[in-house]
């Protein structure tokens, strides 16, 4: 006996692992996926959303130290049910591990209400449409306290009290009432914009703070961001096989200088991205300050077996399966957006479909074309660098209508040939597209805008821009195997480049002779400039090469574009017409029909619009014809 004795004080001694109980476990958990009033508010707010709530109501108190209550008339539980929900990897969500790759529901991993209940005092009230009965359960520290039957109206409520009330450490943890609460509005935000056709309040202390009535998305982004978004959304929709893209941007004159409204939905889950936030910002290019932040809400619904959403419980970061390609949607996206809404900005969004078709301009690309365009060398990059026309649905029925429209008002014009085989192609199927009236006078505007006229109404072209659209693609096809012509210089330029520069002078030096300029390094630093692109005027070569530089550097921070890349964006911007120079008749007929030879006509690489139409039937309707 006293020898067994002293073989336990042993063992006791040197064996110093043992399990925790359980409600230690439990706690522990919890802090995973229980942070803070908000991080409740979340998930019991999701599991609403998953029971299929229509209207979910949020009750705070004392910014959720005392209180958080959810209120949905959601499918219920079961008496069983009621008291499973409360344990750890308890879930209705999950039957197989494959499952997990075909998650709908927002939470599945069973472990918010054991974590509530591990914390926090909990009452549930809950029933079941098909039962007239509800169950009533009182839970605290893990430990059911009491359950029995109540009368309750189909749906379920969950209140949390006191939270930490068992872990003083961590309730002295929490923040000041307001910026607890200020969580809490957060997380109640993510969740209600993400479902527009859910009635959600929130109530806190006894006031309504918010009461959003079930209707469209955009009711709902307003009624959350406030009405001074009413007129100042962009709607933004691109449905493609891989994912579709819905929600709105807000107009560049909503842009802040604080990240504000700045809302990115998975499969409504709302997620941080520095990375897609880069996409938008991107998108918006120069149309914004560059110190300052656009706003918007914007929703990518994918086949959730392509996104890993299984990271941390609270985490909102997430992993995409190509993340570029989602990169290049994004941006897409909202170029093509923000084009649609520089072109036609008196068409609202807000108007009917048959009238958003007219804007024809927007929509340049037929299924033909599309196919065409994408076997050729020049569009391999081109899809690359993210034009909007090309991940637009194929089988959109306006798409086709408009096709039609063109082809069928059988205007012929002069065909330029071109020697590119591939511009060859585009240019027939432009030139079924949109035609610029022969014969006619072309008129410069303030030496910036031509005028055109079509046969259906006007062009207003920005010279300038037109002009680096067409560059652009001309660029495009040399850097990817049509190299340009040179024309070697009488009297060669030197230039002495030092530094980082000249080593990353001497890296484009390859892809700078395909587009027409030769350049040879003769040491160092010095480089010698033997030939420049035929079609340039010889003399400002030094400059365009030390610009190139200059703004090359500044592109390195915009990742995602090749070198190659980068150089035909910054040479097309470099060497376009400016804005304020004067143009003869033929050079303006030079740029129009160049500017309709291209793939895109109607933005420039970055997204802004190059030309404008106004249609006669827009016409008409604008002076009440
Ligand atoms: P998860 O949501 O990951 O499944 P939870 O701990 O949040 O885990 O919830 C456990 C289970 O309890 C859910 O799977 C669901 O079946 C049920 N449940 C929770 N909240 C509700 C609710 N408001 N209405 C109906 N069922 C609910
Ligand atoms: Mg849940």
């Amino acid at each position: 006996m006293l020898f067994l004795q002293t073989l336990l004080n042993f063992q006791g001694v040197t064996d110093i692992i043992h399990l925790l109980p359980d409600n230690i476990a439990n706690q522990i958990a919890a802090g995973e996926v229980i942070q803070r009033p908000a991080s409740a508010v979340k998930e019991l707010l999701e599991n609403a959303v998953d029971a299929g709530a229509t209207t979910i109501k949020l009750l705070i108190t004392d910014a959720g130290k005392a209180l958080v209550q959810v209120i949905d008339d959601g499918k219920g539980m079961s008496e069983t049910d009621a008291r499973m929900s409360f344990e750890r990897h308890a879930t209705s969500k999950i039957n197989h591990i494959e499952d997990l790759f075909r998650i709908k529901t927002m939470g599945f991993r069973g472990e918010a209400l054991a974590s509530i209940a591990a914390v926090a005092q909990v009452e549930m009230k809950t029933k079941r449409a098909d039962e007239a009965l509800g169950s009533f359960i009182e839970i605290e520290n893990s430990q059911v306290i009491m359950q029995e039957p109540c009368a309750f109206q189909t749906g379920t409520s969950i209140s949390m009290k006191n939270l930490f009330f068992n872990v003083p450490a961590r309730r002295n943890f929490l923040k000041s009432n307001a910026a607890e609460m200020r969580h809490i509005v957060e997380e109640f935000i993510r969740v209600a914009m993400a479902f527009p056709n859910v009635f959600f309040s929130l109530t806190s202390n006894g006031q309504e703070v918010f009461h959003l009535d079930a209707g469209s998305l955009k009711q709902r982004i307003v009624q959350i961001l406030g009405s001074q978004y009413n007129a100042k959304l962009v709607s933004v929709n691109e449905e493609t096989d891989y994912l579709n893209i819905y929600g709105f941007v807000g107009k560049p004159e909503t842009a802040r200088k604080t990240r504000g409204d700045q809302y990115f939905f998975v499969n409504n889950r709302f997620i941080k991205s520095a990375y897609l936030n880069h996409a938008v910002n991107s998108a918006f290019d120069e149309m914004i300050a560059k110190d300052s932040f656009p706003s918007y809400v914007l929703y990518i619904d994918l086949d959730p077996s392509v996104v890993d959403i299984n990271v941390h419980p609270t985490k909102q970061e997430i992993k995409f399966e190509d993340e570029k390609i989602i990169y290049a949607f994004v941006q897409a996206a909202v170029k093509h957006a923000l084009a649609q809404f520089s072109i036609a900005p008196s068409l609202d969004f807000t108007l009917n479909a048959d009238i958003q078709s007219l804007d024809a301009i927007s929509k340049p690309f037929t299924t033909d074309k599309r196919d065409a365009a994408s076997g050729s060398n020049l569009f391999k990059t081109f899809t690359q660098s993210n034009q909007a026309h090309f991940i637009e649905a194929t089988d959109k029925i306006e798409l086709k209508s408009w096709k039609s429209f063109y082809e069928s008002s059988g205007m012929s014009g002069a065909e330029q040939s071109n020697p590119a085989e591939s511009q060859q192609l585009l240019h027939k199927e432009q030139s079924k597209q949109l035609r610029v009236l022969p014969d006619t006078n072309l008129l410069q505007l303030h030496n910036t805008y031509i005028i055109a006229s079509t046969n259906s109404g006007f062009l207003l072209v920005h010279q300038q821009l037109a002009h680096e659209r067409v560059l652009y693609e001309r660029y495009s096809i040399a850097a990817h195997g049509q190299q340009m012509p040179t024309q070697q210089s009488l009297f060669p330029v030197e230039l002495e480049i030092i530094g980082a520069d000249a080593a990353l002078l001497k890296d484009l030096l390859p892809d700078l002779l395909t587009i027409g300029y030769q350049v040879e390094s003769k040491n160092d630093q010095i480089f010698v400039i033997q030939g420049i692109p035929a079609d340039i005027l010889p003399g400002n070569e030094k400059h365009a090469i030390e610009l190139l530089i200059e703004q090359f550097k500044h592109f390195s921070s915009d990742i995602k574009f090749s070198k190659r890349e980068k150089l035909v964006r910054c040479m097309s911007r470099q060497q376009a017409i400016k804005a304020g120079q004067s143009l003869s008749q033929k050079e303006m007929l030079t740029l129009v029909e160049d500017l309709f030879t291209c793939g895109s006509p109607n933005i420039t690489p970055t997204g802004s619009p190059t030309y404008l139409e106004f249609k006669e039937d827009y016409l008409d309707r604008m002076f009440g014809r």
